[in-house]
C-alpha cells in the first residue's frame, strides 16, 4: 500500500522518476512544476485503483501528535463528477489549522498554515473498514515560512548533519561519498488492557494513566514477563500490527513482552531518520487502532501504572553515507578507525556541550514520572561507551601513542598509522545510562514513549552537524601540509583534545545510584530533575545561536517551541487535576463513606448485641482518618487547580505553579484514595484495579 519506488518506476515517465530519485535519495530540490504534475497523476491512479477515493496531507503540528484532513478526489467537471488529483494538490495543502498551537507564530489574522509535500516521505495508503485514503506526508509551515511542525525543522537537521558530515568525511579524505544521512531504530514500549477495564477508568480516557490504583499483590518482582511467552490473544495482536505495518511500508520486526506486567516492546529495521520517525507516528496510531480492534487498549503514556515499570522509546541513532557505510560502525579495518574515532570524539563532544538541549528534547509531564525513577535513565545526561570502546577512550585521551589491550582478544596500537579495530560490543549493555554506545549506534534511551522522536532527532542531528563541522574547520586549519599523513596527524591530536576536554560526559557505572548524582555534579554536569526545570534551557542564546547557525530554528520558532513546552505541561496537569478530582469526590469518597457507613453499622450492631467491638471501632478510626485526609486533599487540590487554571503569569511561572502546586496535590489525592483502597471492601470499589487490569488479558 506505498507508493514506493516500485510503484514509482512503473508508473512515472523515466525522466519524472530519476528526477524524483534523486530528490529521495540525494536530496536534490524538485525545481519543475512538471513533475508534481506527472507525480500527482501517476499517484492518484494508483490509489484509485487501490480503492481510494479521499487524500490527505499527513502533518505534525508541534503537539507532537499527527493531523489529518480529508479531501475527496470527487470534482464537478462540464460532463459530471470526475476524479481530480493535480501537482498543485500534491503539492501543497490549506488545513484550517487555527486551532493546532503555534506558540504566537501566527497571529489569528494570519490564521493560515500551508502543508507542503514531502517527496522523501512515501505516500501509503490507509485502508479502513469502507475504503482506503491516500496519505501524503507534508510539512506544515506559515505563510512566511515558519515551521509550525516537527517534520520542517527535522529535515533541515538532517540537511544540515548532511552537510557538515560531508565536510568531515571529505577532509578525511574519504571523498567517494557523496551523501549522507542520519538512521533511526524506535524500539516502542506500550501497555495493552482489556478495552472493558478502560471504559470503567476515566482517567485513563481522559489522561492515558492511571492517577490513582494502590500497587497489585503481584507486581513485576518475579520478572517473569520479560522475553516470557507471549499470550495467544498478544500474538494475535500482535500479528495484525505487523501485518497492517508491513502493508504501510512500515519495517516492524522484532516483539517481545517487557518488563512490566501487560507490557510489550515492538522494534523496527532502522531507517532513514526523516522516514523512520513518520513511520514510528504510524506505528503509534496502527498500536492504538488495532488494539481496539481485539478488544485491548493500548497505553502508550510514559506510566500508566504507579509503581510498575514505565515505557520509553529507545532512539537508535547513527549516520550512514550513500555507500552504505556506518559512520558509527568501529569496522574491522584499521584504516577506517580515525573517521570512527573521529566521529565518537565528535559526539562526545556534542552530548557534552549540549547535554541541557538534549535534555529538554524528552521534557514533558508524562516523562517527569519515568526518568530517574530507578527503572528508566537518570534525567543527567551522560554517554556510555562499555568497557572496552572506554579503554581506547582514555588510552587517547591520556595521550598513549600505543598501547596494549590486556584481557581481551584484542592487542591495539593507537598510534596514528594503525589504529585499533574496535570489534563490536553489543554484548556490553547497561541499562541505566540515557545515551549508550551499542555497538554500532548510539541509543538515546531517556526518550518516552508517547512523544514523537521528532525533537530528540532534530537536536541530535544538530548537535552532530556542529560538532562535525567544528572538526572539519580545526583539521583544515591544522594540517600543515596536504598529504594524507598530515591530516592524519593533525586528526589524531584533535582527537585526543576533544576526548580529554570532554569525557566528563562519558560514565560507565551505575546511573541508578546516589553516587551518580554527587559525582555528576562534582562533574559540573546538569541535573535538570523535572520538565519544567529542564524546559527552560531550551530557548537559551547559546540554543537559539545553534540553531541559526545550522539552518534548523529561526529564532522566534524557538521560542515559540519553549512556549509550547510549557503551554502543553499545563495542559497535561490540568487535564489530570479535573480527571482526578471528578473521580475522588464522586467515586472513591462515596465508596469509601458506603463503607464507613458498614462498618459504622457493624460496630453498632456488635455492640448491641453485647461483643467487644474495640478493634472494628479501632478499623472505624482509622477509616474515618483516611476519609478525612481524602477530603483535605481534595479540598487542596480544588484550590489550587482553580488557581492554576486561572493563571496569568508568564507560560514559565505558570507551569511552575502547576508542578508545584498542582501536580503536587494530584500526587497528594492519590496517597489519599490509594490508601482507602486497599481498606474499603471490594465489592464497593468503583474502579478497576492493578491487580485485574494488568493481569486479565
Ligand atoms: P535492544 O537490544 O536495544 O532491545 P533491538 O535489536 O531491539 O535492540 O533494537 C535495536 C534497534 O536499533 C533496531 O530498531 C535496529 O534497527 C536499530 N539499529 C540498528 N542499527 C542501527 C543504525 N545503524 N542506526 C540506527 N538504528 C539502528
Ligand atoms: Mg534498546
Amino acid at each position: 500500500n506505498v507508493f514506493n519506488e516500485e510503484a514509482q518506476r512503473a508508473r512515472l515517465p523515466k525522466p519524472i522518476f530519476k528526477a524524483l530519485q534523486k530528490t529521495i535519495k540525494q536530496g536534490a530540490q524538485l525545481t519543475d512544476p512538471a513533475i508534481a504534475e506527472a507525480v500527482a497523476s501517476a499517484m492518484k491512479d494508483w490509489a484509485i485503483e487501490h480503492g481510494a477515493t479521499h487524500y490527505t496531507h499527513l502533518f505534525q503540528p508541534m503537539t507532537g501528535l499527527t493531523a489529518e484532513k480529508h479531501d475527496s478526489f470527487i470534482n464537478v467537471g462540464p460532463e459530471g463528477l470526475l476524479m481530480e488529483f493535480s501537482g498543485k494538490m500534491l503539492i501543497k495543502g490549506e488545513p484550517d489549522a487555527s486551532s493546532f498551537p503555534s506558540g504566537g507564530l501566527r497571529s489569528t489574522f494570519e490564521a493560515r498554515g500551508y502543508t507542503a509535500w514531502d517527496p522523501t516521505s512515501p505516500a501509503f495508503l490507509r485502508e479502513t473498514d469502507n475504503g482506503a485514503t491516500l496519505c501524503i506526508p507534508t510539512a506544515f509551515c506559515s505563510w512566511s515560512g515558519e515551521a509550525l511542525d516537527k517534520k520542517t525543522p527535522l529535515l533541515r537537521s538532517a540537511d544540515a548533519l548532511a552537510k557538515q558530515a560531508l565536510r568531515l568525511v571529505h577532509a578525511l579524505g574519504d571523498t567517494g561519498v557523496r551523501w549522507v544521512f542520519p538512521t533511526l531504530g524506535c524500539e516502542q514500549e506500550y501497555f495493552l488492557i482489556d478495552r472493558h477495564f478502560q471504559s470503567l477508568r476515566p482517567d485513563l480516557v481522559a489522561s492515558g494513566r492511571t492517577l490513582l490504583g494502590a500497587r497489585p499483590p503481584k507486581g513485576q518482582e518475579l520478572e517473569d514477563h520479560y522475553f516470557g511467552a507471549i499470550s495467544p490473544r498478544v500474538l494475535a495482536f500482535m500479528q495484525d500490527v505487523e501485518r497492517e505495518l508491513w502493508k504501510l511500508g512500515v519495517p516492524a520486526k522484532t516483539r517481545h513482552n517487557e518488563v512490566a506486567p501487560g507490557q510489550y516492546e515492538l522494534a523496527p529495521i532502522f531507517e532513514r531518520t526523516t522516514v523512520a520517525v513518520d513511520h514510528n507516528m504510524l506505528t503509534m496510531e496502527v498500536l492504538k487502532d488495532t488494539a481496539l480492534k481485539h478488544g485491548f487498549v493500548c497505553l502508550l503514556h510514559e506510566k500508566p501504572f504507579g509503581g510498575v515499570n514505565g515505557s520509553g522509546k529507545h532512539n537508535n541513532w547513527s549516520v550512514a553515507t550513500d555507500r552504505g557505510d556506518n559512520l558509527l560502525d568501529p569496522g574491522r579495518n584499521p584504516a577506517r578507525n580515525l573517521r570512527f574515532m573521529t566521529v565518537l570524539a565528535c559526539i562526545v563532544r556534542a552530548v557534552d556541550l549540549h547535554a541541557d538541549l538534549l535534555r529538554t528534547t524528552i521534557a514533558h509531564a508524562g516523562n517527569d514520572h519515568r526518568l530517574g525513577a530507578n527503572e528508566a535513565p537518570p534525567a543527567i545526561i551522560s554517554i556510555y561507551l562499555g568497557d572496552h570502546l572506554d579503554k581506547i577512550v582514555q588510552a587517547w585521551s591520556d595521550g598513549a601513542g600505543s598501547s596494549e589491550q590486556k584481557g581481551g582478544t584484542t592487542s591495539m596500537s593507537l598510534g596514528t598509522a594503525a589504529l585499533p579495530s574496535v570489534p563490536r560490543d553489543a554484548t556490553d549493555r547497561n541499562r541505566t545510562s540515557p545515551f549508550a554506545f551499542t555497538g554500532n549506534k548510539f541509543e538515546f534511551r531517556a526518550v518516552g514513549s508517547s512523544q514523537s522522536p521528532a525533537t530528540p532527532n532534530i537536536v541530535l542531528n544538530t548537535i552532530a552537524a556542529e560538532s562535525f563541522g567544528w572538526f572539519a574547520d580545526e583539521l583544515a586549519k591544522r594540517k600543515k601540509g596536504g598529504g594524507a599523513a598530515d591530516v592524519e596527524a593533525a586528526a589524531a591530536s584533535l582527537i585526543q583534545e576533544t576526548l580529554r576536554k570532554h569525557r566528563r560526559i562519558i560514565f560507565n557505572g551505575n546511573g541508578y545510584s546516589q553516587e551518580w548524582q554527587q559525582e555528576a555534579e562534582r562533574r559540573g554536569l546538569p541535573n535538570l530533575r523535572n520538565a519544567v526545570d529542564a524546559m527552560a534551557r531550551y530557548a537559551t542564546e547559546k540554543n537559539v545561536a545553534l540553531f541559526e547557525a545550522h539552518g534548523v530554528h529561526t529564532r522566534s520558532e524557538v521560542e515559540a517551541r519553549s512556549h509550547i513546552m510549557y503551554e502543553g505541561y499545563c495542559k497535561t496537569i490540568a487535564v489530570e487535576a479535573h480527571s482526578l478530582l471528578g473521580i475522588a469526590s464522586t467515586a472513591v469518597l462515596p465508596a469509601a463513606m458506603r463503607h464507613q457507613e458498614r462498618v459504622a453499622a457493624s460496630v453498632s450492631a456488635a455492640s448491641a448485641a453485647g461483643v467487644d467491638a474495640a478493634p472494628q471501632q479501632e478499623m472505624l478510626r482509622t477509616l474515618a482518618h483516611r476519609i478525612h485526609a481524602l477530603i483535605a486533599s481534595i479540598e487542596e487540590l480544588r484550590e489550587a487547580s482553580d488557581k492554576g487554571d486561572h493563571h496569568h503569569g508568564a507560560p514559565r511561572d505558570h507551569a511552575l505553579f502547576m508542578r508545584d502546586h498542582v501536580a503536587a496535590s494530584v500526587a497528594r489525592v492519590r496517597e489519599a484514595c490509594d490508601a482507602l483502597e486497599i481498606v474499603v471492601a471490594d465489592d464497593l470499589w468503583p474502579l478497576p484495579k492493578y491487580r485485574e487490569m494488568l493481569f486479565i488479558h
